[in-house]
């Protein structure tokens, strides 16, 4: 049963644990079959420690401004794009429960324009902060905001003249929580980015969680059944519910007993071999290319996509798992060929979602869920914001609604150029049964219900 839960590890910005490799490279080995891997869920979060930001902490309405690298030259930066205090605070209040970011919120000032200006703010090398000290603007006023957060604010007795207060009013254990991790929202800032915080897609797995490769489960986040806009909360069910199917078809089906632990001197030999291989290369040192993935996945299939670039990322992620696959990571000691074992699984798992990326995007997809694909024929995100490369305004593709009846699945394949074969199936129909009771029931108690696992 693989239960790693998401690769939080193949992100720069990411507001996973730390330590949240994953067995991707691995299962993609075992020739498990992946699908929908390009559906994630990206929101702002503090990145020092790492935390959500959603509910209260934007509800408080907080300033949220950039500095250069060193922490100087602080900049109002929304305020250029945001017509009015008013409508900059309502953005900000709504970013709360609207938290991830959702590429239908973009357009017309929405709350998930905020997090494609932080994301071009960090872009341009500067850092981005939130802070409860201070309102937006001087402007700024809980009476002028839109009608909802308005009425919302009232009625929770949020009117206070800072964020700070109105924070510690609504949630004072929103406040304490950066405390017992030695931050203190009345005195500083905190530095936010956009960052990936689950994996919608995954493993395919049948209605008992059983992958295509017979007597392996996969269970949680890990398991790609979460969909386009999994629900907030829908994760931790999901894991529970695909835990105990997985559990009870095992115990009906395959038997309790636990196996012998044979062990397998050939691919034994094969695991020591390759460890064998890092102990004694002078190839990549593994800590740089951890890094480089990352710098990779977060620019190329983070919340923003465009083809040009996830084409090219995918390129160079293909060239670095053929050099570790040719050449081993640089592995001095004990701790060096953990480090290298890790890099070697993140390299093939970043090849495979980005992999996936461009297939979609090559197929016509277009923005959807928690990702906006960028696109000079689409629609306009703000006359303001402009891409470097034309000058002239931004767009975004908007949502392909043909992709909608097809799911992209995938498998490792070494002998392919770009490692895994893909195919598009259609998603499987729910069966409708019109069963009487009786029947249903002496099926369930006969245990012929492990039959059909789709
Ligand atoms: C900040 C944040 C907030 C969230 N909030 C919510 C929420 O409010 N509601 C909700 O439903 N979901 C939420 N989620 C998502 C939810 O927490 C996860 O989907 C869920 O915890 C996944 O459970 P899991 O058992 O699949 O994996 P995990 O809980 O991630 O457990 C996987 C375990 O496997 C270990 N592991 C990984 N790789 C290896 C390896 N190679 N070898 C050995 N061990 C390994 C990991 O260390 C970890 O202990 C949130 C996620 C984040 C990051």
């Amino acid at each position: 049963v693989l239960a790693g839960g998401g690769p939080g590890e193949l992100f720069e910005t990411s507001v996973y644990p730390r330590g949240q490799w994953g067995l991707h490279g691995a299962a993609f080995k075992a020739g498990l079959a992946a699908e929908n891997l390009t559906e994630w869920q990206f929101g702002l979060a503090s990145i020092g420690f790492r935390w959500n930001v959603s509910g209260t902490y934007m509800q408080a309405v907080p300033r949220i401004f950039s500095t250069d690298a060193d922490g100087n030259d602080g900049r109002d930066f929304l305020s250029e794009y945001f017509p009015s205090a008013s409508r900059l605070g309502t953005a900000t209040f709504f970013k709360g429960y609207e938290w991830p970011f959702d590429v239908e919120k973009v357009t017309g000032c929405g709350s998930s324009l905020i997090d494609v200006l932080v994301h071009r703010e960090r872009q341009k090398g500067r850092r981005v902060w939130l802070d409860y000290r201070r309102n937006c603007c001087a402007e700024f006023s809980v009476d002028a905001l839109g009608p909802e957060p308005r009425e919302y604010l009232r009625r929770a007795g949020a009117t206070q003249a800072t964020p700070i207060e109105r924070l510690e009013h609504m949630n004072p254990l929103a406040v304490e929580i950066y405390a017992e991790h030695n931050i203190d929202l009345h005195s500083e800032p905190i530095e936010v980015a956009v960052c990936a915080q689950h994996n919608n897609g995954g493993f395919a797995v049948d209605a008992w969680w059983q992958s295509n490769v017979r007597g392996t489960f996969v269970i949680g986040e890990m398991a790609g059944t979460h969909g386009v806009r999994r629900p907030g909360g829908a994760a931790l069910n999901a894991g529970q519910v695909g835990g105990l199917r997985a559990a009870k078809y095992i115990a009906n089906v395959c038997g309790a007993e636990a196996s012998e632990g044979t062990c397998n001197e050939q691919q034994l030999g094969e695991i020591i071999g390759g460890l064998q291989r890092h102990r004694e290369s002078e190839g990549l040192e593994p800590g740089e290319v951890i890094r480089d993935i990352k710098r990779r996945m977060t620019e190329a299939a983070g919340h923003v996509h465009r083809l040009s670039i996830a084409t090219k990322a995918l390129g160079e992620a293909i060239q670095l798992y053929k050099s570790i696959c040719r050449d081993g990571l640089r592995a001095a000691d004990g701790k060096g060929l953990v480090d290298a074992v890790r890099a070697e699984q993140l390299a093939l798992a970043g090849v495979g979602y980005l992999k996936a990326v461009v297939e979609y995007l090559e197929a016509g997809g277009g923005s959807r869920g928690s990702y906006m694909v960028l696109d000079d024929g689409g629609v306009e995100i703000h006359p303001e914001l402009c891409d470097e490369r034309t000058g002239k305004p931004l767009r975004f593709k908007q949502e392909n609604e043909m992709m909608r009846n097809k799911i992209l699945r995938m498998r490792f394949d070494a002998e392919t150029p770009d490692f895994f074969r893909c195919e598009w199936i259609r998603p499987r129909e729910v069966k409708m049964r019109k069963e009487a009771f009786e029947t249903a029931w002496r099926e369930f108690r006969e245990g012929k219900i492990y039959r059909d696992g789709q």
